[in-house]
Formats: structure tokens, C-alpha cells, sequence
């Protein structure tokens, strides 16, 4: 295998496939709108795309800083599936029943994704394959089997649990001892996606400014360099990047999640990795890997990487370490050593936004106006859609267009934080529980014991994710 040749940066592998785009002209100098929205990934765009149908004469603005979908909604591993960060918590917080609705309103989004991309004929090369999530020791066969009956509690009735031979006929994973599957997942091309909604947006009437970074958000006003836009209401759509806006430096962490792409792989490979399902592909370790057959039929994966960069930095243009390269590539092969001849085309990396207590939220503050939608982690390819038709429900509701909505009942919404410890603390704090992560997977590679390294469980509690 080689990586002599592999691009790393320039955005991520799916603009390598695209094209990277111009950007639109930006801000002209002042303005007024009736919403404004700042950042043009999937909230964003989403959000002006529920609030302009629900209400076509809405004179709605985005501001972004680069070019839409430049962030994570631009660089994702291509899951559009029913996890949402936070349920966990969301249950002990609300209730059981309460998480269970929104687990079912995750269910939904994804139907509801795959909808509007076939109404508004955005090809995003989605296929319904599911996810499957596979486990290679004895310690992952235990989380495993208990994620897949937590799930079903929530309501997840059709997902199915899978030995090692049936997982190995779905896809041929070296070690594979199990696996869970569940419909409610698709693959698809990120960019495609992002850009096919920008276009949508413009079109429905929707002004996006690009180039116009807003470098502060308060009641009724975002700045930029180039003007303010003044609107009742200002939705914060920022996710990884939130810390760059002033005030928020310690909002949300912006975590680094980095993805290697193999070149199309011949079909004498396929025939030993199987993968005709399409299926996204997962584990169950600490520090967990997620994958997609790509289209065009490469292996796109992606794992954590370095996890965070000191005084929360972001990437340069999505370059990631090559210490990183080398450990995904490394998985790759450990996973399905056919591919250990295959060149890495592309390698790169994003920021996600974790929130002190790993829970998404979704939230407008009636007496400022000012909304924010975020804090997904691993898990926003989905969630930002029922994050925008939550933000369109609670604006027609403060408006008075409308009452409250299953969607505003939700446990998500309003859910408060307190904000992420100052530095050095930050940084020693998610590099000591990647470094523990790292070590508890090791361990469980070649410990017979079924439990969960005690190592990982400790880190977990420090980190405030349990
Ligand atoms: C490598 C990687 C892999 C992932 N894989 C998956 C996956 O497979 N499945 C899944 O469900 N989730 C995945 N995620 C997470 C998912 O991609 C994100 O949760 C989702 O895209 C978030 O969308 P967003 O619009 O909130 O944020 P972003 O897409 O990050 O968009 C924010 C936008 O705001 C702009 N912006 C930032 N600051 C400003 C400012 N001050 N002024 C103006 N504009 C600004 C940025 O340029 C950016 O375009 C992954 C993330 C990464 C990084």
C-alpha cells in the first residue's frame, strides 16, 4: 500500500471528486433580514430550507465564512443514520418515554432526508444499506450486545443482532465475532449533498453571502468585516468552529475526526471484502473507526486521529497529521487485509462540535432572538435536519404562527451546559482520555476477559460522557 501519492488537506476527498467551488460574492456592506443565519453547512441550509417553505416570503440570509459546506458537513464519513448524541443522558435528565420520542424522531429524519433529496432532485448517491456495527474482541462483543439491546429499548424493534459467520457473509471483517444492523442508515457523497441543498436554497429564495465571516452574534445584529445584518432572529450554525465567534471560546470543544480514501478498489478485491449491502461500517472500540463503500467503490474511513488541537485551533483547509494517515491506514488493513495493496488517495480531517456534556441541543432564547442549533459530535449528518425543523417550529411558535410542536416537546430543546474548563485543562483533559481509550482498545485485542477495559469506563466518567 502507498501513501507516497495521497493528497492530504485540500478540503476533503469529496471535493477532490467535485471540484472545490467559488465562493459567492459576499456581504455587500450593511443589511436587514427577517432571520439570519450564520454558517452554511447542514444546519444552516436546512434551517433556511424548513423556514422558507413554511413561510416562502421569509427574507432569509446565511452568512458564511468560507463557502458552504466547507466545515463537517463538507469532510463526513457519509453516515445519514439515527444515532443523536446525547439520548443516553437525555433519558435520566426526562425520562425514558421522552428519549424514546426523540429516538423516534431520528428514525424519521433519516426517511425525511432521503425525501426531500429525491423531491428536490439532489443525487447524493444515498443507498438505504443501514449501519452495521461490528465487534472484533471479546470486550466489544459484550458492549456490542449491549448497545443492541439499549437500542431496542428505545425502540429500535427492527434491528438485528448477528453472529460471526452472518456478519463475515455481510462483510468479510478479519476477527469479526458479531455485529448489529439497523435500517435506519444510509450512505452517501457529503458534498453532493451540501451543495445540492445550497442550490435548493438560493433557488427557493434564500440569500448566502460567502466569504463573510461573522465575528460576533448579539441580540438582533451579526458583524462582519464587510457589515452588520440585523434580523429579530440570529441563529448561531457554527458547530466546530463556534469557539472562532467572540464569547464562545468555550461552548463547544471543536474535536478533530480525520478519513483516509483508498482508490477504487478492483472487483477481485470486493469479491474477498463482500460489501455488496453498502451498509455503513462501524466498531465497537474505544476510540471507533466508521467507513462507507464509496460510489464509485474506494473504502472511505475514518477514526479519530489526534484528537484535539491546544486553545481549541482547527485544521489548516482540512490537513490532517500523517501520524494519523498511517493509523487509519493501519486499521484498513487490519480490517480487510485484500486491501493492503491499495494506493490512499485522499486523506483529511474536520472539527466537530462537543458540547462538556457530549448531548446535541437545539435551543431559541425568546427574549434575545438569538438561536443555535449543534454540539452533535460524531453524529450530525441526520441530527442537523431535525435540528433545523425544530428551529422553524420554535420561530413560528415565538411568532405566534404556531403553537408548540412534537418537535419543540422534544428533550433536546433548551437543554443548558456549563462551558469546557479553561486551558491547559482543555487540552490535557481530551488527550488523557484519547491516550486511555487508545490503551483499553490495545488491551482488549488480546484479553480473552468479555468486560469493558476499566481504564476506558474511568475515562468516560472524567470525561462527563456517562
Ligand atoms: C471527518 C468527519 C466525519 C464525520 N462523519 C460523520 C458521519 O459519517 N455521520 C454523521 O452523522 N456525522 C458525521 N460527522 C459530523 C457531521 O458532519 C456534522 O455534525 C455536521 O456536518 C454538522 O453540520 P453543521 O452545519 O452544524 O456544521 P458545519 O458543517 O461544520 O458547518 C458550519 C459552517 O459554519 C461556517 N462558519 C463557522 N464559523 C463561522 C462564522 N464565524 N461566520 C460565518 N460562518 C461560519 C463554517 O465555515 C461552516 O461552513 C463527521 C464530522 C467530521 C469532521
Amino acid at each position: 500500500m502507498s501513501t507516497v501519492s495521497t493528497v492530504n488537506g485540500g478540503i476533503s476527498f469529496w471535493y477532490a471528486d467535485r471540484g472545490t467551488p467559488l465562493a459567492r460574492e459576499p456581504l455587500p456592506g450593511d443589511a436587514t433580514a427577517d432571520i439570519c443565519i450564520v454558517g452554511g453547512g447542514y444546519t444552516g441550509l436546512w434551517t433556511a430550507y424548513y423556514l422558507k417553505k413554511a413561510v416562502p416570503f421569509l427574507n432569509i440570509t446565511v452568512l458564511e465564512a468560507k463557502f458552504c459546506g466547507y466545515g463537517a458537513s463538507g469532510r463526513n464519513g457519509g453516515w445519514l443514520y439515527n444515532g443523536i448524541a446525547g439520548r443516553d443522558r437525555y433519558a435520566k435528565l426526562h425520562g425514558h418515554e421522552a428519549a424514546v420520542r426523540l429516538q423516534q424522531a431520528m428514525n424519521e429524519t433519516v426517511d425525511e432526508v432521503v425525501r426531500v433529496a429525491a423531491e428536490e432532485n439532489i443525487d447524493a448517491d444515498i443507498h438505504r444499506g443501514g449501519v452495521l456495527e461490528v465487534a472484533y474482541t471479546p470486550a466489544q462483543l459484550a458492549r456490542l450486545k449491549d448497545f443492541h439491546s439499549v437500542e431496542i429499548a428505545f425502540g429500535e424493534t427492527d434491528r438485528v443482532l448477528r453472529g460471526a459467520r452472518e456478519t463475515c457473509e455481510r462483510v468479510n471483517v478479519t476477527g469479526a465475532v458479531g455485529s448489529t444492523w439497523t435500517p435506519h442508515g444510509a450512505r452517501l457523497h457529503p458534498v453532493k449533498l451540501v451543495q445540492g441543498l445550497a442550490a435548493t436554497v438560493e433557488a427557493l429564495g434564500v440569500t448566502i453571502h460567502e466569504s463573510t465571516p461573522v465575528t460576533e452574534i448579539k441580540p438582533k445584529h451579526a458583524h462582519t468585516p464587510y457589515g452588520t445584518v440585523r434580523a429579530p432572529y440570529i441563529l448561531r450554525c457554527t458547530e466546530g468552529f463556534t469557539a472562532n465567534l467572540k464569547g464562545q471560546r468555550r461552548t463547544w470543544l471543536p474535536m478533530n475526526s480525520s478519513m483516509i480514501a483508498t482508490e477504487p478498489l478492483p472487483e477481485s478485491v470486493w469479491d474477498t471484502i463482500g460489501w455488496d449491502g453498502r451498509e455503513t461500517l462501524g466498531d465497537m472500540a474505544h476510540a471507533y473507526m466508521y467507513a462507507q463503500r464509496t460510489a464509485d467503490d474506494r473504502i472511505a474511513l475514518g477514526g479519530r486521529g489526534v484528537p484535539y488541537r491546544f486553545g481549541s485551533g482547527t485544521d489548516n483547509d482540512g490537513r490532517t497529521q500523517p501520524a494519523t494517515i498511517e493509523a487509519l491506514r493501519d486499521i484498513l488493513v487490519r480490517f480487510f487485509p485484500a486491501t493492503a495493496g491499495a494506493r490512499i488517495d485522499h486523506a483529511w480531517s474536520g472539527v466537530l462540535g462537543v458540547p462538556r456534556d457530549w448531548c446535541a441541543t437545539v435551543t431559541l432564547d425568546r427574549s434575545t432572538g438569538l438561536g443555535w442549533a449543534g454540539g452533535y459530535v460524531g453524529s450530525g449528518v441526520a441530527t442537523t435536519n431535525l435540528a433545523a425543523r425544530t428551529l422553524r417550529d420554535l420561530i413560528q411558535q415565538d411568532s405566534g404562527q404556531s403553537g408548540p410542536t412534537e418537535l419543540t416537546a422534544l428533550p433536546w430543546v433548551g437543554h443548558k451546559v456549563r462551558r469546557w474548563e479553561p486551558e491547559p485543562f482543555r487540552w490535557l483533559g481530551v488527550h488523557g482520555m484519547y491516550a486511555a481509550y487508545r490503551a483499553a482498545d490495545r488491551r482488549e485485542l488480546t484479553s480473552p476477559r468479555a468486560g469493558t477495559d476499566p481504564v476506558a469506563t474511568a475515562a468516560d466518567r472524567l470525561a462527563g460522557r456517562h
